[in-house]
Formats: C-alpha cells, structure tokens, sequence
C-alpha cells in the first residue's frame, strides 16, 4: 500500500506507472487507460503478430480476429489471400 499523495492533478501511466503531468488517455472496446507515452500505449494495447510477434503499430492484416504484421507473416501462418496486391 503506497498511497503517493496527489499533487499537481499527476496521473500514472497504466504501462510503466510513471507518474506524469502530461498523460493522454486512450479508450478501447469501452475501457480507459491512461499513458504518458505512446510507447507505453503501443506496449499494453498493440496488437501482437500471431506469427513473430513483434507489435503490430501500423493497420496489419486481421484474418478471423488474429494479426499479423505483414502478408509475409500471414502467408508463414497459412493464410492466402490477405494481400493488398495480386502478383500475377
Ligand atoms: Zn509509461
Ligand atoms: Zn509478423
């Protein structure tokens, strides 16, 4: 039990529980966290590539609610047909 007392309105990261002055807060599939860095939001909400599991930072590929990071993941995984372009 470490109750810090609360000066300056500062509030803690969700990710690192850095208190901060300058935290953002993200809502997500109705739950609210709070940030002070978007390293720290990528971190906890990112998703994660079912294949090399690095986090997903950019739009990815979703195929029946996994990710992947790239088509070259999704294909590694046995999906087909998740690119953006057909190579003939
Ligand atoms: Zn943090
Ligand atoms: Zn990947």
């Amino acid at each position: 039990m470490e109750e810090k007392s609360r000066v300056n309105q500062a509030t803690r990261c969700d990710t690192c529980h850095n208190e901060y002055d300058k935290t953002f807060d993200v809502i997500m599939n109705g739950n609210t966290y709070t940030f002070d860095s978007f390293e720290c939001a990528i971190h906890l909400l990112a998703p994660r590539c079912d294949h090399c599991s690095c986090r997903i930072i950019g739009h990815g590929l979703e195929s029946n609610g996994v990710f992947y990071c790239c088509d070259h993941c999704a294909e590694a995984s046995g999906v087909m047909g998740l690119r953006d372009r057909i190579e003939a």
